[in-house]
């Protein structure tokens, strides 16, 4: 076993960002990560997925995202270079591919159990993710569907539907998006299935306001003020240039949501119903912490209760990343960026005392 200071379990952009910050802070630590190459989930995404933010507003700490050339919203693989680079510029000590199976409490210590060497640390930030947990809702007759069914994370690009009926199921992001790529495909017939009719962003809207939005949210609750409703009052969609325009040639139109699949389709309560080829289910993600089951830690949907990002049943263990509640878009690039630097604050202020 490899004793060190701080175990951060992740090395996309939150495990980096929390890497800066220790270093600032002078902490021994460790990055393990499970995947072969630097990037997080930015190498798993779709062939044509862009940035909603500008180069600009899409920065870790220390060092802007360059520009990508002829690009204002930069493509993943634009992501996975310069998170890559941002490893490497400030020699983050990133072990991979390492794959974390569970974290014990060792007495004053926590013993991190890997599939390679297991680690004893005083302290551990989690900072896995969620596209690694993709959640499925119940779905009657789900099994009795014999096309394809597939989650946003197994998507890559519109040909391997060519000349399918595709069903695609969600109202946010990366169902807009998924269904403004295959739309725009000669040969597939698309069906969008909302739960909801989606909610577009103004066109002036991109990932700029919706973190001052998150900001000012996180700063009212702070203050005792009325919740401002953040992001989600909005609305659900960010009307990124490829969605703007299937939506203006009117190749986004929603059905509501199915009451059960069958075996060559989806059926509506109305009793009409659709053949499909295949269904992409874009219905989310769940955090990803399975890692920490051992310390019994488990709240409401797969979450842990925090204060900030320290977890509120154990003062060693911080949560970086995964979605607001661990600080107001901390699950972005540029947003990810404080509540690193206060994690690192709050791991020092552990250790010194
Ligand atoms: C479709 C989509 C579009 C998005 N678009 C934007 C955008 O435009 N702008 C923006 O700022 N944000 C965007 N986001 C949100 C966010 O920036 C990404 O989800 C980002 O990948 C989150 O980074 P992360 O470091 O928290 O997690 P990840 O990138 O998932 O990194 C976590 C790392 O931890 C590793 N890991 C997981 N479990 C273990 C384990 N047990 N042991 C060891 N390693 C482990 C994983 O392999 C991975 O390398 C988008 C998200 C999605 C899903």
């Amino acid at each position: 076993m490899t004793t060190t200071d701080v175990v951060v379990i992740g090395g996309g952009q939150a495990g980096l960002a929390a890497g800066y910050h220790l270093r600032r802070k002078g902490l021994d630590f460790v990055i393990l990560d499970a995947q072969n190459t630097a990037g997080g989930a930015w190498q798993h995404t779709w062939d044509s997925l862009h940035l909603f933010s500008p180069a600009g507003y899409s920065s870790l700490p220390g060092r802007l995202m360059p520009v990508q050339p002829g690009q204002e919203y930069p493509d993943a693989a634009h992501v996975v270079d310069y998170l890559s680079d941002y490893e490497q510029r400030y020699s983050l000590p990133v072990h991979r591919p390492v794959t974390v199976r569970a974290v014990h409490r060792d007495g004053t210590r926590l013993r991190v159990e890997t599939d390679a060497a297991d680690w004893s640390a005083r302290a551990v930030v989690s900072a896995t993710g969620t596209w690694w947990r993709p959640f499925l809702p119940a779905a009657p007759g789900r099994e009795t569907f014999t096309g394809r069914q597939l989650h946003t994370t197994g998507y890559r690009r519109p040909s391997d539907f060519a000349g399918q009926r595709v069903v695609v199921v969600g109202g946010g992001n990366s169902g807009a998006q998924i269904a403004a790529d295959l739309a725009a495909h000669d040969g597939i017939d698309l069906t969008w299935v909302t739960r909801r009719p989606p909610r577009f962003l103004a066109d002036d809207i991109d990932g700029r306001a919706l973190f001052d939005a998150a900001t000012a949210r996180r700063r009212a609750l702070d203050e005792g003020r009325p919740d401002s409703g953040g992001v989600a009052s909005l609305g659900d969609i960010v009307a990124v240039p490829p969605v703007r325009a299937a939506r203006d040639a009117g190749l986004l139109r929603t059905r509501r949501m199915f009451e059960r699949l069958v075996t060559d389709g989806i059926r509506w309560r109305d009793g009409t119903t659709a053949h499909a080829d295949a269904v992409i289910w874009c219905t989310g993600f769940r955090p990803s912490l399975s890692h920490l089951a051992p310390l019994g830690l488990r709240g409401e949907r797969g979450r842990i209760a925090t204060d900030r990002t320290r977890a509120a049943g154990e003062p060693r263990l911080h949560l970086l990343g995964y979605g607001d509640w661990t600080g107001p878009a901390s699950a972005t690039l540029i947003g990810v960026g404080r509540p690193a630097r206060d994690t690192a604050e709050s791991v020092a202020g552990l250790l010194d005392g």
